[in-house]
């Protein structure tokens, strides 16, 4: 074993220094520009851009794209029938965010689809208070297919410090000597439970890859700042510098619970992780997934080439005296000291001091001092 082959074989990259300011052009909003950008660093590898239609249709009916290969979020360009026609006629059509043409698209296929069938397939459910479905039903009714060339990335900001591209985390991992590396998807602050459950992989693995997801977030959510900075307190004082690496994805949550599982595994298999720690409900929403649908999807997917690990929740148990799971610990609740997501943020606004055995002191001082760690 070493770092993990790229999905598909090859890493995928779709930079270019073309221009494309005589072209056609349309708008497409930050998230969009960023799973471009994430095309072009191969962290969505074998994908050279947006789905044709023979592959749309196997990612939605099968998980797979037309050659087979594991893929299970359709990665599209929608847009009204008028400007499909505009595009086609235009053949390579500039992509702007802002003002700036950051990317242009080869335009090859315009097509037509179900949205029924497509939140069915993804989402497992047309209910229309689902984020997804409720995304899908609102898309407009074209996509359209092809490759992209990347010209421009957007500014650097405090947040982009930590994104990475597949080619930069290879190199890391390499130069740390690491063999096994297990990536860690989060979109939350981190729990002491939490950092045990990572802690738990570094026992049988070489390196720990943290990758919190940032982009479009819920009110109520954290601040992608905030996640950010308390995983780097975190780090600073509880881990082992040599045997973890931070570093950001930056894609928006999808929220379809076991078929975000396979994609949150194949991105991770791009950046160059063996292992990926699947939790109870990974990407879930609400109650639309059984909480263990997320690890038996794997089941499904033999060749995915790149190895879950099942973890289930820890949390503190007083009786044990250390953390447990109901796998390992017979107690029961009355011992045990867990810390939802809703306690801490009652404590935080109430600013009462949880245990430390819930979250670090570092960590909490980064969320107290904060003057607005929530998303308005
Ligand atoms: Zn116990």
């Amino acid at each position: 074993m070493g770092v993990a082959r790229p999905h598909g074989g090859k890493l995928v990259d779709r930079s270019t220094t073309k221009d494309a300011n005589q072209l056609f052009s349309i708008s497409v909003d930050a998230d969009l520009a960023n799973d471009i950008e994430n095309i072009s660093d191969g962290i969505f590898s074998p994908l050279e851009g947006f789905l044709l239609r023979e592959d749309f249709e196997k990612v939605i009916a099968k998980g797979r794209l037309s050659n087979d290969l594991p893929w299970t979020i359709p990665i599209v360009l929608d847009v009204d029938k008028e400007t499909a026609t505009k595009m086609k006629d235009a053949k390579d059509v500039a992509l702007n965010l802002n003002g700036t043409n950051f990317a242009i698209l080869h335009v090859e296929e315009v097509y037509g689809f179900d949205k029924n069938k497509t939140a069915n397939g993804v989402y497992g459910t047309t209910d229309i208070k689902h984020p997804g479905v409720a995304k899908t039903m609102s898309m407009k009714e074209s996509l359209v297919g092809g490759k992209i060339d990347y010209i421009k990335r957007p500014e650097e900001t405090q947040i982009r410090r930590y994104r990475k591209t597949p080619s930069q985390t290879r190199e890391i991992f390499q130069k740390a000597g690491w063999k096994t590396i297990v990536a860690f998807q989060t979109r939350n602050v981190p729990h002491v439970a939490h950092e045990m459950l990572q802690k738990a992989s570094l026992n049988t693995h070489d390196g720990l890859f943290v990758n919190p997801l940032i982009g479009k977030k819920k009110s109520g959510d954290y601040k992608d700042e905030v996640i950010v900075a308390s995983y780097e307190t975190l780090i600073k004082h509880y881990y082992p510098q040599n045997r973890c690496y931070l570093g950001t994805l930056h894609t928006e949550m999808r929220y379809a619970g076991p078929k975000e599982a396979i994609h949150h595994a194949i991105m991770r298999k791009n950046f160059g992780c063996t292992n990926i720690i699947i939790g109870r409900d990974h990407a879930g929403v609400g109650n639309y997934y059984d909480p263990f649908a997320s690890q038996k999807i794997f089941d499904d997917y033999p060749d995915i080439g790149i190895e879950p690990i099942f973890y289930p929740a820890f949390f503190y148990c007083k009786k044990c005296l250390s953390f447990a799971s109901e796998k390992n610990c017979p107690h029961g609740a009355k011992f045990q000291e867990q810390l939802s997501g809703t306690k801490l943020r009652t404590m935080i606004l109430e600013k009462q001091h949880p245990s430390e055995y819930m979250i670090r002191p570092e960590v909490f001082k980064i969320l107290m001092n904060w003057e607005n760690p929530f998303v308005d």
